[in-house]
């Protein structure tokens, strides 16, 4: 295994359509390990691989308890809901922005080793699979929302804010404003 540079928002790789996986070989193992162990690095909660350079339908997204699921050749099955929160993303470093996102998303992919499975996921888990799996599509968060903070304007907005009812496109929570913390 080994820790891989993080792309970021400008590198034409990010802006291109990732070929599907057609091999489920030694390489695909090492590229599923890479990608774990960079995002683990960052700090992060998914990591696609066109992040880490390689142009394939490749995923890693933190499920609610902790663990990273692989998903390979991922699609959207089902989505239900609406959110709205601040979101990141380990390619467009100290930029957050307020994004509104399906509540439940299920995804169908394939594991290492190309069988199908299905996982489904609630809020953060929802966005994650939303938002990596836009990467694969050459498509970044940043074209979901108008503008960009960083976390020293959000916290000043906050402050401001004080006790007041927080506006809508506001995080509706100490706990949602901390969230915003992770990156993608
Ligand atoms: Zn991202």
């Amino acid at each position: 295994m080994s820790l891989r540079k993080i792309l970021t928002q400008g590198d034409p790789t990010l802006e291109k359509t990732c070929r599907p996986v057609e091999k489920f070989d030694q390489k695909l193992h090492w590229l599923l390990d890479d990608l774990k162990e960079t995002l683990e690095n960052a700090g992060g909660v998914g990591l696609a691989a066109p992040q880490i350079g390689i142009l394939r339908r490749v995923v890693v997204v933190e499920d609610e308890n902790g663990e990273l699921l692989e998903l390979v050749n991922p699609v959207i099955v089902s989505r239900e809901g609406e959110q709205g929160g601040w979101e990141g993303c380990l390619s467009v470093p100290n930029q957050y922005g307020w994004v509104t996102r399906p509540n439940l998303v299920t995804v169908r992919a394939q594991d290492r080793d190309g069988k199908f499975f299905e996982a489904a996921g609630e809020e953060m888990v929802a966005r994650c699979f939303c938002h990596e799996l836009e990467h694969l599509d050459g498509h970044l968060f940043v074209e979901h929302t108008d503008e960009l903070y960083t976390p020293d304007e959000i916290d000043a907005m906050e402050a401001e804010e004080g006790e007041q009812e927080p506006p809508k496109a506001r995080p509706q929570s100490r706990k949602q404003a901390r969230k915003r913390g992770k990156k993608r």
